[in-house]
């Protein structure tokens, strides 16, 4: 049985904070804001696992008032719910997800964010993809005010 699953999230950027996408540690002016670590596109894959197997979203499992997903390491809740999916029988086939953000470009980063996804969602570097989209100048993306990303993921219940 297959099952697909979509995810979406948007953080706000400002200086001062760190920007973490895939858990890889980017260089920029400005990072996201968040409870977390705010990795919009780790972020945006869990929403997307947990959509395929109807387990609600990210905040129904890690809620932002709990203390102890303060500053968390957003690579560690994909774990937990990957930890789930296999309780459930549920391994991944392939995701896709794309980072839309205009400053910095993505491309020398790409690499490095499917290898540490792909290792924590237990599967080869080649069911992850990654794309990176700036805002074109439009929109709050495109105003260096928002990080967001994208993500669907099929699961197949083994
Ligand atoms: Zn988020």
């Amino acid at each position: 049985m297959f099952r697909i699953g979509i995810g979406h999230d948007t953080h706000r950027l400002s200086e001062g904070r760190p920007l973490i996408l895939g858990g890889v540690r980017i260089e920029s002016e400005r990072g996201a804001e968040g409870h977390s670590d705010a990795d919009a596109l780790s972020h945006a894959i869990t929403d997307a696992v947990l959509g395929a197997m109807c387990e609600g979203d990210l905040g129904v499992h890690f809620p932002d008032k709990d203390p102890r997903w303060k500053d968390a390491d957003s690579l560690q809740l994909l774990a937990r719910v990957m930890w789930l999916a296999g309780e459930r029988g549920y391994r991944i086939i392939n995701v896709d997800a794309t980072v839309m953000i205009e400053q910095p470009r993505l491309r020398p980063y790409i690499q490095e964010m499917r290898e540490k996804l792909s290792e924590v969602m237990g599967v080869e570097i080649d069911c992850v993809s990654v794309k990176a989209k700036s805002g074109e100048g439009l929109d709050a993306v495109g105003e260096s005010l928002a990080v967001a990303a994208q993500a669907v993921v099929m699961l197949e219940r083994t």
